[in-house]
């Protein structure tokens, strides 16, 4: 067995890899000094959007700016309230707000960790009226206009998006799907009998090129999918101040472009993203034989039949998940907590007027969930240490009362 530490995540690897392509990509764009747009972002989005069955793709500078661009692009205005789950990264809720809108929350299912479904209807139902002149939802809690949803793909598992897409066309919202998490994840349709890719099922979706994301750059980028051409186009001025021609300022956008040497290195990588993801998912195959014997006493993922997951992150879940991590932390093994404090309750959202108790589930998997190390060269006998250390914990600490979070 290998005596050393086992990393979250391993960005060194693939890069010597790859090094000779992304260096050639550095090279061309010195030799051109076309640093900003031209062919190699025309490209990148040209295959990008092939890989994720979508009409369009348009790169832009990071996740956040993707999914702020998709907002406003698909029509929400200043004033606007978001529905989005509470347990992702705050950039899902930074988009809404600064998009002009105000983010809402319905809680998760605690099997996914994704929008509970039913709590999103419950929302639709009880939490908002209808306008009685124009027919538009309304949030009893802030009086505004809820006017999209914001599906979290979290860990590289599909949202269930059918019945999101039927209250979301219901109710006259736009679905923008954050898919910062899951780049080549699938969902099954059963509505149009089919597997879809993450990012082409809601009127626009945002990816996140963020290094350590399933595809990462080599510095920060992003990217905005749609099948919509008006949505593409708006988003295409956004990202470059507005224009469309140089100078000619329709509206005000934001400096939001896409760098031509991130994008000829996120091509290079995109060749690899099926390999990269197949591994992912053989590593997590292998995490759930070394911890199925004690699948009573943490809680395993559990894959949905209409999710090819991806797995950006293996998230397991445990009554003594600080324990669990410090034991772990000992025995060189790099954990993580995706995410340890819930949006609503978060320091920079406390005017939003949130408390404890307002979303039980999202709470709950904040104070169990563990992010076990997970990256393409994780090496089985990486996992069998882990798989070691977690029993050797719960053997020591069978004196607690162990219980792994409902199954
Ligand atoms: C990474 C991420 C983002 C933001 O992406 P950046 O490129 O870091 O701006 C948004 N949402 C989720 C769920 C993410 O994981």
């Amino acid at each position: 067995m290998v005596n050393k530490r086992v990393p979250f995540v391993d960005l060194v690897a693939p890069h010597h890899e790859l090094e000779h392509d992304l260096v050639s990509v550095f090279r061309s764009a010195l030799q051109t000094a076309g640093f900003i747009g031209g062919p190699m972002v025309e490209q990148f989005e040209s295959e990008f959007a092939q890989f994720c069955d979508t009409q369009y793709c348009i790169g832009v500078g990071n996740g956040t700016d993707a999914l702020r661009f998709a907002l406003l692009a698909a029509g929400i205005r200043t004033g606007d309230a978001v529905v989005t789950v509470p347990n992702t990264f705050i950039a899902t809720t930074e988009a809404i707000s600064q998009a002009g809108a105000v983010p809402e929350f319905v809680d998760v299912d605690e099997q996914t960790s994704n929008m509970d479904v039913t709590k999103l209807r419950e929302y639709v139902e009880t939490r908002c009226y209808r306008d009685g002149s124009n027919g538009r939802l309304v949030s009893r809690r802030t009086g505004r206009s809820v006017t999209a949803v914001v599906p979290v793909h979290l860990y590289g598992q599909m949202a269930d998006m059918d019945p999101i897409v039927a209250i979301a066309d219901a109710n006259g919202l736009v679905v923008v799907e954050d898919a910062c998490q899951a780049h080549g994840a699938e969902y099954f349709s059963a509505a149009e009998n089919s597997w879809k890719k993450a990012g082409s099922i809601g009127k626009a979706a945002a990816f996140s090129f963020y290094p350590g994301k399933n595809l990462g750059a080599c510095g920060e980028a992003g990217a905005v999918t749609t099948n919509d051409e008006t949505v593409a186009r708006i988003v295409r001025m956004i990202r470059d101040h507005g224009q469309v021609r140089k100078y000619y300022h329709s509206i005000e956008g934001y400096n939001g472009r896409l760098d031509a040497i991130q994008a000829g290195i996120l091509t290079a990588k995109l060749a690899h993203l099926q390999d990269w993801n197949e591994k992912r998912r053989h590593a997590a195959d292998r995490y759930q034989e070394l911890l199925d014997v004690i699948s009573d006493r943490v809680a395993l993922p559990r894959s949905m039949s209409w999710s090819r997951d991806v797995f950006h992150l293996y998230v397991i879940r445990s009554e003594d998940r600080d324990q669990l991590q410090g034991h772990l932390s000992k025995s060189s093994i790099d954990t993580g907590i995706h995410y340890p404090i819930p949006l609503h309750l978060q320091e920079a959202y406390r005017h939003l007027g949130y408390r404890i108790g307002d979303f039980p589930v999202a709470e709950r998997l904040a104070t169990t969930i563990l992010s076990l190390p997970m990256f393409p060269t994780l090496q089985p006998e990486h996992q069998l240490l882990v798989a070691t250390h977690i029993r050797e914990f719960l053997s020591r600490s069978s004196h607690y009362s162990v219980t792994a979070a409902a199954n």
